[in-house]
């Protein structure tokens, strides 16, 4: 029997990767795609070996050609973390929005049914609360966070767009907050932010005063929820995250718990546009996919803490040790 094909931009990222490796377990032939601006080929060497895997060092806001024909097209490629905006603001501009045309029109030209990943931050500051996917969102076009937001607002219109007007099979996953292994130490984001500065012994820094929530999602429930998104027969967005909303102080505490740091919790300025408030309203998840999270924080939060101290920055050699 011939595999299934799926393209995965975004492919050596932090959920492109753990994607790579769920539909290489469902036996496809995986064809990764990135241009490595912050993905980072240690997260798919494992793959490289194996013959239904295949690398293209790609930047997909540039004409995509891939030989064959294709099934499937997830596009994950994108910077998403607030610091990465801020450094590379019109790269993420451009990878929402010429990206997913590119990826749109490749999914006409196989005649392959295409996800695309957009995000909570459509929801922008949310002035509703928990977000359901009829909320239409509350967004600073032209703030920091505006070039994430507004490219992923306008990779919807799009999608749907080659949706009603070409026909195009398409699913569109909002994905909240998302941590597990090979997140990127140095990409600013809360959980790595902590867990770093835990292992290097240095103060944990809140910012604002930590009361602002999330709701984190371990990445291997994501992948499911994302999955199942995709072989299923529903166009419309759907929310894939986990319910279980926590302020930033409390999480900051639970890293300290967890790592058993003895550095204690500063408070730092707020950056700007920052939500107040995030949780997803899963019930289209659960109702259409019969979906929902399985991992709690705890055992995601383990799980994570043995990746990164597994990184070659963190292991601790005796001699080092000893000379601490
Ligand atoms: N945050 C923090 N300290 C840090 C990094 C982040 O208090 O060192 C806060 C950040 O301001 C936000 C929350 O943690 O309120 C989650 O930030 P993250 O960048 O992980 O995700 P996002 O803001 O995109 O949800």
């Amino acid at each position: 029997m011939t595999r299934k094909r799926i393209l995965i931009t975004g492919g050596a990222g932090f959920l492109g990767s753990n994607l790579c490796d769920r539909f290489i377990k469902e036996d496809y032939h995986v064809i990764a795609m990135d241009n490595l601006i912050t993905g980072d080929l240690r997260n798919i060497q494992h793959l490289f070996k194996l013959e239904n895997f295949e690398f293209y060092h790609h930047d997909v806001s540039k004409f995509i050609h891939v030989p064959g024909n294709l099934d499937y097209i997830l596009h994950f490629a994108s910077p998403a973390s607030p610091i990465d905006y801020l450094k590379i603001p019109i790269q993420t501009l451009k990878v929402g929005s010429l990206g997913t045309h590119n990826c749109l029109g490749l999914a006409k030209a196989k005649n392959a049914r295409i996800l695309v990943a957009s995000t909570s931050e459509i929801y922008g500051d949310p002035e509703v609360h928990p977000q359901p996917e009829e909320y239409w969102g509350h967004v600073n076009p032209i703030g920091p966070r505006g070039v994430y937001d507004e490219a992923k607002r306008f990779q919807e219109a799009m999608t749907m767009a080659y949706n009603r007007f070409h026909g195009v099979e398409t699913r569109i996953v909002r994905i909240f907050n998302t941590y597990g292994p090979r997140m990127r130490l140095n990409d600013g984001r809360a959980l790595p932010a902590f867990i770093g500065q835990a292992l290097r012994g240095e103060d944990i820094t809140v910012f604002g005063d930590g009361s602002q929530t999330r709701s984190f999602c371990f990445v291997d429930d994501l992948v499911e929820g994302i999955y199942r998104l995709l072989m299923s027969d529903y166009d419309l967005p759907v929310n894939i995250g986990n319910p279980s909303e926590i302020t930033i102080k409390e999480f900051a505490e639970e890293i300290i718990q967890l790592t058993g740091t003895q550095q204690k919790i500063v408070f730092k300025p707020l950056p700007q546009d920052d939500p107040k408030q995030r949780r997803p309203d899963i019930s289209k998840a659960k109702e259409i996919l019969n979906w929902e999270p399985r991992v709690s924080r705890k055992d995601g939060l383990a799980i994570t803490y043995e990746y990164f101290k597994s990184l070659p920055e963190y292991i601790i050699t005796p001699r080092e040790f000893q000379s601490k």
